[in-house]
């Protein structure tokens, strides 16, 4: 059960605010009936909930795409930083993540949702979803770096080793400051920063662009974000 004024802003029809004005002005009907209080308690699963005669159905699980900014830490909580999930705005829903981390200084694509299977799909290399990042890096990145990259490189010690799985490196610019795309597989800590410190290079700028079929919307300025479209989430489930 869940408050009606709760249950619709979830649903994006409106803030708080706004939602407790249509219910006073008599524009939303519950199983039929004009619901007169924000704060009747209504049976997400089985009400018919309706905002000017049109269905609002309850959706289990909420999908944004974020573009994340730099200076953001991707958690859903934290004492001192701001986090991404902080960046969405009005009512939400309490059990949102972000899927996999991108470091406070990496900006771009992140899902946010409160869909654990899809997290876990995306995220597992046994599932082989694609990461794609823009980065810049200092100094020129080579055909060598390519075949390493394409080989496995270790982002681990001598003595321990963490040998990753192959990844595509694309160099669209080699220079003192080199632009390339580089799609990998696996998202460990860090793990494209590493994989250029294995070659002896440093990445200073780093945003991600795809994950899977999900490719960042140009739209959206950093910091902004928004609902999945039908056919993102289709493509992605
Ligand atoms: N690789 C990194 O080094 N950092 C990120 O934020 C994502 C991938």
């Amino acid at each position: 059960m869940i408050r009606l004024d709760k249950f619709l802003s979830e649903m994006g029809v409106g803030t708080r605010q706004e939602v407790k004005q249509y219910i006073r002005k008599g524009k939303v009907e519950v199983d039929g009936e004009i619901a007169k209080r924000p704060e009747l308690k209504v049976d997400e699963t089985k009400a018919n909930v309706t905002l000017d005669g049109e269905r609002i159905g309850y959706a289990s699980y909420v999908y944004y795409m974020l573009n994340k900014p730099s200076g953001v830490v991707s958690a859903t909580e934290d004492k001192r930083e701001k986090t991404v999930i902080d960046l969405i705005k009005g009512q939400k829903r309490k059990d949102l993540f972000p899927v996999g981390r991108l470091d406070k200084d990496t900006v771009g694509l992140l899902l946010i949702t409160n869909d654990g299977n899809l997290a876990h799909r995306l995220l597992s290399p046994k599932h082989h979803v694609d990461k794609c990042y823009f980065a810049k890096v200092q100094g020129n990145v080579t055909k060598d770096d390519a075949e390493k990259f394409a080989a496995g490189v270790n982002i681990g010690t001598e003595d321990e080793p963490e040998i990753t799985m192959p990844g595509k490196l694309d160099i669209i610019k080699s220079d003192d400051l080199s632009e390339i795309r580089l799609t990998i597989q696996e998202g460990k800590f860090h793990q494209v920063k590493r994989m250029f410190q294995a070659v002896g290079k440093e990445v200073v700028y780093l945003k991600r662009e795809r994950m899977g079929s999900l490719i960042l919307d140009d739209n959206l300025a950093e910091g902004e974000y928004r609902m999945l479209t039908e056919e993102e989430l289709k493509n992605l489930l």
